[in-house]
């Protein structure tokens, strides 16, 4: 990393008092704070004195993401690749809905958790992102899309369903929630924000204690733990009667409904059997399933469900009486699965 510190990483009280202590006038701190919000560079930022300009340039950085390259998808979906300062690339992924634009954010450059059918895994963790880089994420795409502020933005959902298990980089999440839900930036609600994660336990716990009530999302995608284990390296940490309680304490904890992932694998996931085992889960529970049809990794030897399957299979988990739903399929021809294009640039520019 760059040894600049980025003034994004700051809340309006923090960097009033960093203005001040270097002699400006705490007012200004607000304007900066506004620009910085925007994406502005510290270049651009002409309300300042040309000193004052080039003194925060010396010191620190205003913008930590840029977006180096964006493909659109024939169905809207939009995928960015991000560069970093020290030359790392993530990305992100914009989905258009009729009530705005949701955006998918990574949490960090690579994971750890080594699921067998992500591409995000594929070369391990290679480092956490800082909290101003995953805001970064969110202030490109805003002004990319010619978002302003509050009310005036653009972005109006986040998912963390980016590259990276959000729950094995806690602190900084939990610091960009408060960043991108504070009332004098972008200000997204932690309502309209989703965390995913692949189960870590005793960090969900941790979560429902944190004042910031972000919807739980928890990728299960197996209802039995030696099959779970067999996908999901984590599995082996936590068993899924674990990942229940914990689920069961966050909605205790902050009345928020939550949600499973469950990603259809042909003949590993998605037969009768499975559904029926899912449905004795997790029946009578304050939860909904989302099924995610299998984008094939190239990399990886597992094959997605047809249509026709998906749907039988959502046809059984309804029947049973839980709320299940189909993601749409997004951007599949633009590497659509978290961590597909950032692979392949890898390939490319090694
Ligand atoms: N690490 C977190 C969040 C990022 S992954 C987690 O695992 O939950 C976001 C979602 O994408 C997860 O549900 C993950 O299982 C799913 N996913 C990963 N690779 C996929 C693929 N190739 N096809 C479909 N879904 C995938
Ligand atoms: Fe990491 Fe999530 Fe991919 Fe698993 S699915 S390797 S936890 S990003």
């Amino acid at each position: 990393m760059t040894e600049k510190k980025c003034l994004l990483e700051y809340d309006l009280a923090e960097l009033k008092q960093l203005i001040t202590d270097i002699g400006e006038k705490g007012y200004r701190a607000g304007q900066i704070y506004k620009e910085l919000h925007l994406g502005q560079e510290f270049a651009n930022m002409t309300a300042l004195s040309k000193a004052l300009r080039e003194r925060l340039e010396s010191e620190f950085i205003a913008q930590p993401v840029r977006i180096i390259k964006s493909l659109k998808s024939v169905d809207g979906t939009e995928k960015f690749l991000f560069a970093l300062c020290d030359g790392n690339v993530i990305e992100g992924v914009l989905m258009k809905y009729k009530y705005g634009y949701t955006l998918c954010v990574s949490t960090q450059v690579g994971c750890r958790m080594g699921c067998a059918f992500c591409a995000s895994g594929l070369n391990g963790l290679v480092r956490n992102l800082t909290p101003s880089e995953i805001l970064g994420e969110v202030i490109c795409a805003n002004k990319y899309l010619e978002g302003g502020l509050g009310e005036k933005r653009k972005i109006i959902n986040i998912v963390m369903m980016g590259s990276g298990e959000p729950l094995d980089n806690y602190d900084n999440v939990i610091k960009f929630l408060k960043l991108v839900s504070a009332p004098d930036g972008i200000n997204v609600s932690p309502r309209n924000i989703s965390l995913s994660t692949s189960g870590i336990v005793p960090k969900m716990y941790d979560l429902a204690q944190e004042n910031v009530h972000v919807n739980l999302t928890v990728s299960l995608h197996s209802p039995f733990d030696d099959a779970r284990q067999k996908i999901m390296p984590v599995a082996k940490a936590y068993s899924i009667k674990q990942i229940l309680d914990a689920c069961a304490n966050y909605f205790d904890k902050t009345g928020r409904r939550y949600i499973f992932e469950y990603v259809l694998i042909k003949g590993d996931t998605d037969t009768p059997k499975h559904a029926e085992a899912l449905i004795k889960l997790l029946k009578g529970r304050p939860c909904h399933v989302n099924l995610i049809r299998l984008n094939e990794v190239k990399e990886k030897d597992l094959k997605t469900v047809t249509d026709k399957e998906a749907y039988r299979f959502l046809g059984l988990l309804e029947k049973g009486g839980l709320s299940a739903t189909l993601r749409r399929r997004m951007g599949v021809d633009i590497d659509g699965a978290c961590g597909q294009l950032r692979q392949r640039y890898l390939e490319e520019n090694q």
